[in-house]
């Protein structure tokens, strides 16, 4: 998968203590590998490939503190910049006059669905839709439509005698005006794959209902097989977005680039589920993040950088200058880190952190924080300075009991935080940024 391969790809790049030119490329070669397989079509990664290698070999990533997380940040705003730019709007008109949007796509990307999505959240903020049945490929789709129109309250136009979509379209556009319906969305046939009649429809309804915006409907889990269908849907009608369908599950971002790189119309909206309510409005940076695999890598580094404590940060550096290090300190750089959000997934992000992770073995950091801090607050100050030297047996009950564990965990705090001292004060008198480096090593 696109995820694995690619986080791969940064582990190879960060794990290296220097970064140079040639495990540079070594990494970046990893990443194409990665957007190939992710079905991202070969032009749009050659050109992905080509623009972020020049900017990643460039002297000044090379040179700068951290090559390998601006490398991280160059990819990665290059996937939100191939993205964009993003467009959520279905730029409806007055709700005095009636909109017309078109869903087309291939058989079983989404349409029906996405038009009782659309439908629902166009409900909800207020507007009257008309959902249209203009899809007389099997008389099973008009059914369809007509369950979720009841499901959402949302009246649905349909004609069983008609043999004529277009005619269909036509006659819904009327009755919207009857009923006083603000938004006309109509769902059309797909066909497994694409062929003329099915275009040569289409393309009469967009020529002859002129709907006010035509929306590919695309299953985000068919790699190439969307690309190839985008690009005739795209060369065949005014397309004016994209919504990318089932990606719920591990279905690949791939998609979300190369979708945009051949149609070049915004990505409207994601389809995140069966259930009517699951759409959501597409977000290039998210999107992004995702295809890295990262989650939410940057913004928890951009965090990182703004909620860390300066001075606290300051004042630890000189203590662990002079080879002090003591579990107070050990509870406040806990504390700091805690303040960025669910710990598992921030430890081991930060840079630096990584060996803090592994020092904590598997323990589930949210839970035994707690129960650490406990510990700590039962300790004088003299144990909290050196607790190897100065917690014996009986100390140890007295802790256990006060802070409510067993007095194997203090045993096991004191440990830890012992691996953790010893590290730190061999790291003494490095600056901030070495230290973090050497502790990626
Ligand atoms: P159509 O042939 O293009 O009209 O496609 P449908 O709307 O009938 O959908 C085909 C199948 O895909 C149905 O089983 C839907 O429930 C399912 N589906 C549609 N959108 C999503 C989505 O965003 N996520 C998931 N998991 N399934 C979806
Ligand atoms: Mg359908």
């Amino acid at each position: 998968a696109l995820q694995d391969g690619l986080t791969s790809a940064f582990k190879t790049l960060r794990g290296k203590g220097k970064l140079s030119e040639a495990n540079m490329r070594d990494g970046l070669k990893l990443v194409e590998k990665s957007l190939l397989e992710a079905d991202v079509s070969f032009p749009v990664v050659r050109q992905f490939m080509a623009d972020v290698t020049e900017q990643a070999v460039g002297e000044k990533v090379l040179k700068s503190l951290d090559p390998s997380q601006q490398v991280v940040g160059l990819i990665y705003q290059e996937l939100v910049n191939m993205m964009g730019p993003v467009d959520n709007s279905l730029h409806l008109l007055g709700k005095d006059q009636v909109t017309v949007l078109m869903m087309c796509g291939l058989q079983g990307s989404g349409k029906t669905t996405t038009c009782g999505k659309l439908g629902r959240m166009l409900k909800e903020s207020g507007r009257k839709p008309l959902m249209v049945a203009a899809d007389l490929q099997r008389p099973a789709a008009i059914d369809q439509l007509h369950v979720i129109g009841e499901q959402l309250g949302i009246e649905v136009f349909s004609d069983r005698g008609q043999k004529d979509p277009v005619t269909v379209c036509n006659e819904a556009l009327k009755q919207a005006k009857k009923l006083g319906a603000d938004v006309v969305i109509l769902d059309t046939a797909g066909r497994l794959h694409v062929d003329d009649e099915l275009m040569g429809q289409l393309q009469r309804i967009d020529r002859q209902c002129n709907p006010h915006q035509a929306y590919l409907v695309v299953d985000g889990m068919t790699g190439q097989d969307a690309v190839n269908s985008a690009k005739a849907f795209n060369e065949a009608l005014e397309l004016d977005g994209v919504i990318l369908t089932k990606m719920d599950g591990d279905a690949r971002g791939g998609a979300a680039i190369s979708v945009k790189h051949v149609t070049g119309v915004p990505i409207k909206f994601i389809g995140t589920g069966e259930h009517l309510d699951a759409l959501e409005e597409f977000h290039a940076d998210r999107m992004a993040g995702r295809i890295l695999g990262q989650g939410d890598i940057m913004t928890l580094v951009e965090k990182a950088q703004r909620e860390f404590d300066q001075d606290e940060m300051l004042r630890q550096e000189e203590r662990m200058k002079k080879g002090e290090f003591t579990l107070d300190d050990f509870k406040s750089q806990l504390s700091q880190i805690k303040k960025l959000g669910p710990l598992q997934k921030v430890m081991g992000m930060i840079p630096g952190m990584s060996g803090m992770k592994d020092a904590m073995g598997d323990m589930d950091p949210e839970q035994d924080m707690k129960r650490l801090f406990g510990i700590i607050d039962s300790m004088t100050a003299d144990e909290r300075r050196n607790p190897t030297k100065t917690i014996d047996q009986s100390r140890r009950r007295r802790i256990a009991a006060g802070s409510g564990v067993e007095p194997h965990e203090v045993n096991e705090l004191v440990k830890q935080f012992d691996v953790m001292a010893t590290m730190m004060t061999q790291l003494a008198g490095k600056g901030m940024r070495e230290r973090m480096k050497m502790m990626r090593q």
